[in-house]
């Protein structure tokens, strides 16, 4: 077998991806699969556990969930009709929706509260920039039917302990608000129109058009010509009752005694209509605009809202493309991850005894890439070397014949032996512990 060049014929431009919908290579997919791996070991030695919902999902439960006045239901979203029967479906744009649909249709609270996390893509339309897509990636953690406030500490010190993890502790801090329960914000709700009011002119339209139906979420404006005007709004934390001022202390003390640093933000209002009481933000100067890599807060009202019986509710949600974009950003790289070995076979013999050969390995619980395609031991050698694998388990006529292989060494002092296929698979399972993995 010879490597040779297959012809294809080009009719028409190539495609390309969806305008802020990436591809995720390899070199960077490995690197996801790295922090997924760290958040997933958080997730489970707190005890949460994995759901997986739809991508897609009826629209309604978006429009219910979220709040009709909210950046992502009034602009954001891909919604189509299912020409087939009708529906109207959303590609999902966050999690917590998902979640609590899911809760809720399968009973999931019958026996108590739920710790939840799940991950995977969101969709939004917005307009494509760094740290911003149209597609981007999530974990999300829910944890369901816990009144708090101990579940609100719990989610911040799992935070701070994977940003410990991930080395990114001395970048990012945490921003802390109370939204406070329905009365204090219908309180601040009226405080806030009659305020607005007053400076009609100086609203952008969005704001104009905000001011009846959802005057906090003018609060969220990423309009830095209304900065002025949002600093100077009444504050919900001036309005919270008794029982929202308790929980809020009882946040504050949580983390005070854990040592997590925080900022009292009385701007901090999220964008999204279901949270109340605490919310929070965590985020880096080292991103520019879109500095925000983890957000949450607690959402008591969401699982009545969506059809279930009441039960209180706290999450937050990562942006995953944004924690990579800090690692990037600060130098800090996963291990490449490499094959324990290579195997190049050459001739019709050695390609019938190679496979035979990198079944045992595997058998073995080794990583091995058996080339493939043909060609000379140079060029077969070649990419065993690009492979970055410790070994090369090398088969020619010789080995074929005797049932054995040659084995190099590919890093360190090269070395090359013909050894039996268990003593080869021995050799390379005692350097494979050696280097700890
Ligand atoms: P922003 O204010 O930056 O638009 P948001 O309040 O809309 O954020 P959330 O809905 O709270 O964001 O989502 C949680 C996290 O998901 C954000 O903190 C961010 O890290 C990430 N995220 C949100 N939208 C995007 C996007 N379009 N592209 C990449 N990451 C995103
Ligand atoms: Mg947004």
């Amino acid at each position: 077998m010879t490597d040779r060049p297959v012809a294809v014929k080009t009719a028409s431009p190539p495609l390309v991806a969806v305008k802020g919908m990436n591809d995720l290579l390899p070199d960077a997919a490995e690197r996801w699969e790295w922090v997924e791996g760290v958040m997933r070991g958080v997730l489970a030695r707190w005890g949460y556990r994995n759901l997986r919902t739809p991508i897609v999902e009826p629209t309604q439960l978006f429009v219910r969930g979220l709040g009709e006045v909210t950046d992502i239901v009034e602009k954001e979203m891909y919604t189509f009709v299912d020409e087939l029967n009708g529906e109207s479906l959303t590609l999902r744009p966050e999690g917590t929706a998902s979640c609590v649909r899911a809760v809720i249709e399968n009973n999931l609270l019958f026996d108590g509260g739920k710790r939840l996390w799940y991950a995977g893509p969101m969709f939004r339309h917005e307009r494509p920039q760094k740290g911003r897509y149209r597609q981007f990636h999530q974990v999300g953690v829910e944890a369901l039917g816990f009144a708090g406030p101990d579940l609100d500490v719990e989610h911040l010190l799992m935070t701070a302990r994977l940003w410990r993890l991930l080395g990114l502790d001395q970048v990012v801090r945490l921003e802390l608000n109370s939204l406070g329960g329905p009365e204090s914000r219908a309180r601040h709700r009226q405080k806030l129109i009659e305020y607005f009011e007053s400076h009609r002119d100086a609203l952008d339209e969005d704001a104009q058009r905000r001011l009846y139906s959802n005057p906090l979420r003018i609060l969220d404006t990423k309009n830095s010509a209304l900065q002025a005007l949002v600093e100077g709004a009444p504050r919900l934390t001036d309005d919270l009752d008794e029982d929202a001022r308790a929980h809020f202390a009882a946040v504050c003390q949580g983390l005070d005694d854990a040592g997590i640093a925080y900022r009292l933000n009385p701007r901090l209002v999220r964008g999204l209509d279901y949270y109340n009481h605490t919310v929070f933000e965590w985020v880096t100067d080292r991103l520019g605009a879109q500095g925000t890599v983890c957000a949450g807060g607690r959402y008591d009202g969401l699982i009545a809202q969506l059809g279930g019986k009441p039960a209180p509710a706290c999450g937050f949600a990562m942006g995953v493309e944004r924690l990579l974009a800090l690692m990037a950003e600060l130098g800090r790289t996963a291990e490449a991850e490499a094959p324990h070995a290579y195997i190049v076979n050459v001739g019709e013999a050695a390609a019938r005894h190679a496979w035979r050969v990198a079944e045992r390995f595997r058998d073995a619980g080794l990583e091995v890439v058996l080339h493939g395609g043909g060609g000379s031991f140079k060029s077969q050698m070649k990419k065993a070397d690009a492979s970055l694998a410790g070994f090369a388990v090398i088969i020619g006529d010789d080995e074929a014949a005797s049932g054995e292989v040659s084995l190099k060494a590919l890093r360190g002092e090269v070395q090359q032996a013909r050894l039996t296929v268990q003593a080869a698979i021995d050799m390379v399972s005692g350097e494979r512990e050696a280097a700890g993995g």
